[in-house]
């Protein structure tokens, strides 16, 4: 990418978008669109279409999606597979008719892997067993996403990549309890709970490890991408590295020097026991690819974000 390449970001305002947006801007890309939904819906073909033929962008991050935590999966499984499928459907069918010589990086979901793996996985296990349930709509939805980046990639000849990042926080979370994911729920719960100083339920056994990749580190992996990186081969964004939720809520307690008592809600799902990354293949794209530890990250986040709910 040029400093002047016209950079269109689809769901440039979330967790990840609004990461991609601050690494673009701090590495002095001029040219940067981020419209939101309500300026082109990418549910509707046509709106994606006259959008793309009047901004005709020379780049395209796609990190646009319904996404949720485990209970919002489980409770929504058609409206995560259909959105996430329409939307990608509609972006490669918008730049194969009206922009075909724009690069994607399309970002799909480290949680799109079967439900066991040996560990750590790698790019190979993906479509190689069963899914999840708990999340089985967004899964089917985002590995068709990738899929059918391949094969307009294959037929169309459109220059699409895929990335694969594991679960992620930092600024601009969502931090609804119900429906998010499990490091913002449980930074709200234990921040909540020091305005009460009572106990705090978490859900499941806490012994699923999970990774935590800080949104800034994934957004700049995903801007290294772009300009170094062009093949049909998907490439994890991890860290390598993961924890088990009890140890989450330890480290996330300490650093908000609280103590409250836990208490675990075995009546809520666990899902995926393990879902650990390789990330030799990135680091072998971007060797100087180093993501922070969770403590550090955490701190940062803590330090910049506002927390409304508050
Ligand atoms: P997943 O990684 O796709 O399964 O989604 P999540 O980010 O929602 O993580 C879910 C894991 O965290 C499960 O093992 C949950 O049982 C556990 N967990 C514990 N407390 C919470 C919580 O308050 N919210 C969420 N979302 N998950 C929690």
């Amino acid at each position: 990418m040029e400093k002047n390449s016209k950079i269109l970001q689809l769901g440039g305002n979330g967790l990840l978008g609004s990461a991609v947006n601050r690494i673009l801007i701090g590495k002095g890309y001029k040219k940067i669109l981020a419209p939101r939904s309500s300026e082109v819906d990418l549910l509707y073909k046509q709106e994606v279409e006259n959008y793309l033929e009047k901004e005709k962008p020379e780049y395209i991050f796609m990190t646009a999606g319904l996404v949720g935590g485990i209970l919002g999966n489980k409770k929504r499984p058609a409206d995560f597979l259909y959105q996430n499928s329409m939307m990608i459907l509609n972006v490669l069918e918008g730049v194969k008719n009206k922009c075909p010589k724009s690069k994607i990086l399309y970002v799909g979901s480290t949680c799109i892997y079967p439900k066991e793996n040996p560990q750590p996985i790698n790019e190979e296990r993906f479509q190689a067993g069963k899914l999840e349930e708990t999340n089985k709509g967004y899964a089917v939805a985002k590995g068709m996403g990738i899929v059918a980046c391949q094969l307009y990639r294959k037929q169309y000849n459109l220059d699409t990549i895929c990335a694969m990042p594991t679960n992620m926080y930092g600024l601009k979370d969502t931090y609804d309890l119900e429906n998010g994911h499990m490091i913002p729920g449980l930074i709200k719960k234990f921040l909540l709970a020091k305005e009460k100083g009572k106990k705090v339920v978490l859900w499941g056994t806490g012994k699923p490890r999970r990774e935590a990749l800080y949104s800034e580190d994934c957004a700049d992996a995903l801007v290294y991408l772009m300009n170094n990186y062009s093949s049909d081969k998907i490439v994890n964004i991890g860290t390598g590295f993961d924890y088990s939720i009890k140890e989450f809520a330890k480290i996330i307690q300490k650093e908000l020097g609280l103590e409250n008592k836990l208490e675990w809600d075995a009546f809520k799902p666990d899902g995926t026991f393990e879902k650990r990354t390789d990330i030799s293949r990135l680091k072998s794209i971007y060797p100087e690819f180093n993501p922070q530890v969770f403590r550090d990250g955490l701190r940062e986040l803590l330090s910049k974000e506002k927390f409304k709910f508050l």
